[in-house]
């Protein structure tokens, strides 16, 4: 399958979302990692977002809370390229109502190929790459290619 490239900026365009046992620890990730995130776009989910503001000081563009839809407004924003980056603390001890859209936000980000720490120390590896202050050119499948194919033309 031919490939083709989108290219991160050095200011890399971050989400950051937490289900609800699992916000103490973003949280503590985040004010441990304040001053590298602060030169990028921080994303959140609305009750993630809000709760990261208070606790780092600096504007977080926060979108619908999880449950109502946010999960699945960072995904179309993974497909717009206006994601490049995905942290996303689920909880796997417990069911949530939005399963289907946690589930679609996982893919997209797969689909993408963007980078995803779904834990603690994997988000600690990806924040303290060297690739997180310089540019980056992502592999990913040449959909449109594909899709030509598929249309014959
Ligand atoms: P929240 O959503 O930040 O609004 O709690 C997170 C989620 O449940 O996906």
């Amino acid at each position: 399958m031919p490939n083709c490239t989108i290219k991160m900026d050095k200011d890399k365009k971050i989400a950051l979302v937490a289900h609800d046992n699992k916000k103490r620890d973003l949280l503590e990730w985040a004010k441990f990692n304040r001053d590298l995130l602060a030169h990028h776009d921080v994303y959140a989910t609305g009750t993630t977002g809000a709760l990261l503001e208070k606790e780092l000081g600096f504007p977080i563009k926060k979108l619908q809370s999880g449950p109502l839809g946010g999960d699945q407004q960072i995904g179309a924003k993974i497909v717009e390229n206006e994601i490049d980056f995905l942290i996303f603390f689920w909880d796997p001890l417990e069911p949530q109502p939005h399963d289907p859209d946690v589930k679609a936000l996982l893919r997209m980000a797969v689909v993408w190929n963007i980078p995803m720490a779904c834990d603690r120390a994997t988000a600690d590896f990806i924040i303290s790459s060297p690739l997180m202050d310089s540019t980056y050119e992502r592999q990913v499948p040449d959909y449109e290619a594909i899709r030509r194919r598929k249309l014959n033309i």
